[in-house]
């Protein structure tokens, strides 16, 4: 918590302190260290890394990301067209389900193509090989195993449509087919990748030696503090070496962006009914609904649990959905209206997500540089809340 900003419009250097609100705002340095990391892993262990559009697409950083991860993979058209334009190394392609109208511009635009099931193999590889004869195309498998936290967050877990299950597999398409994928980790470590790889290969095992590629998906949370990197190096150099040193790709999303920025917003006014509760001028629901979904509680600058320090507060969104909340925070002092509220590790699964839902306005979009200076990208407004509907 900040306290009361002054804003002064005169003031030509924008600082923390006067960005508009509420703003996520990148922080460079700490994307670079995330970085920095991930490429010890590319070049220890071998593997490619991607860029997982699904949980970081604020492509005004794809410069820096650029540098040093190899592509990007995306989930459909949108995402994938962003990669071209923005990214434009690499670009892998899974959807669960390619559309007719879009598969012909996804195809021209991807160097990796993956089908989530045999029937849309068959449907579409064709075509696609037609229209780009380079494209090399996969099959997302579904290992049937995963220690994912959560069923929501659990693509092995039961009646799962992604991937397809041994039962289900198909081989008249390994004709056509370099590479499997499979994806079923979620923010977990080594020990989780260990165990889904003993189960895609005790049933895809036989096949891997004829592909050119496997793709281990995202969920890995490398750049966490405690994540035992050493050993996955170790598995991936380990499956290579047993798989004709065969390309690895790893996709994370979340590891990218971890802890790389926070979500800056404004005490707007302080009601009491049995506790104080804090409204802020920013919305659990609209711009960080994995607080809710997880759900989980996101860490505040400056403040402790509930009741752990002298004055405690529900922090709340500024729509009228009732279980718009942040959770309960307290602080050293009493909040006051104008005060500013931070929300710690805000890039992941946050703006990719973000809705107009009541009206409320998108948080600003800035970055901060390695120097200290910061440049606000983007600004919402009215336009964007009428743009989406008709
Ligand atoms: C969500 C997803 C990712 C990225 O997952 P993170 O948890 O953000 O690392 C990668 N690949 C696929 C297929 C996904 O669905």
């Amino acid at each position: 918590m900040v306290k009361n900003r002054v804003i002064i419009t005169s003031m030509k250097t924008i600082t923390e302190t006067n960005i508009p609100s509420p703003c996520w705002l990148l922080d460079e340095k700490a994307l670079r260290k995330n970085l920095k990391i991930l490429k010890q892993i590319k070049d220890e262990s071998g593997a490619k890394i991607l860029l997982a559009l699904k949980g970081f697409a604020l492509w005004k950083s794809f410069d820096i990301i650029r540098e040093t991860l190899d592509g990007c993979c995306a989930s459909g058209l949108n995402e994938a067209k962003l990669a071209h334009e923005e990214f434009q190394k690499e670009l892998h392609t899974y959807s669960p389900a390619f559309k007719e109208s879009e598969i012909d511009t996804i195809a021209s635009i991807s160097h990796h193509l993956v089908f989530n099931s045999p029937d849309q193999f068959h449907r579409f590889y064709k075509r696609v090989k037609e229209i780009n004869p380079d494209i090399s195309l996969g099959l997302r498998v579904n290992p049937e195993y995963s220690q994912a936290p959560k069923e929501i967050y659990n693509p092995c877990g039961l009646y799962s449509r992604l991937g397809t299950t041994l039962e289900n597999f198909d081989p008249s398409i390994l004709q056509a087919c370099d590479g499997l994928h499979f994806h079923a980790l979620c923010e977990q470590d080594c020990d989780a990748l260990e165990g889904v790889l003993e189960n895609f290969e005790a049933k895809f095992g036989g096949l891997i030696k004829k592909l050119k590629w496997v793709n281990f998906g995202g969920g890995h949370h490398i750049t966490r503090a405690g994540y035992d990197r050493e050993k996955l190096i170790a598995l991936i150099k380990d499956f290579k070496k047993r798989y004709n040193n065969i390309e690895v790709y790893l996709e994370p999303g979340e590891a990218v962006a971890w802890q790389c920025g926070d979500l800056h917003t404004t005490v707007l006014d302080i009601v009491h009914n049995g506790i104080d509760i804090a409204i802020i001028d920013s919305s659990a629901e609209a711009h960080m609904p994995d607080t809710i979904i997880m759900p989980y509680r996101a860490d505040v600058e400056g403040a402790d649990e509930a009741n752990k320090k002298q004055y405690t507060y529900r922090l709340a969104g500024n729509t009228c959905l009732a279980g718009d909340i942040m959770g309960d925070y307290s602080f050293d002092e009493k909040l006051q209206i104008g005060d500013t509220i931070i929300f710690k590790d805000q890039m992941h699964y946050t703006m990719v997500k973000a809705t107009t839902f009541n009206g409320i306005n998108l948080p600003a979009i800035a970055i901060k540089r390695e120097d200290g200076s910061i440049e606000v990208l983007k600004t919402f407004g009215y336009e964007e809340f009428k743009g989406r509907l008709s």
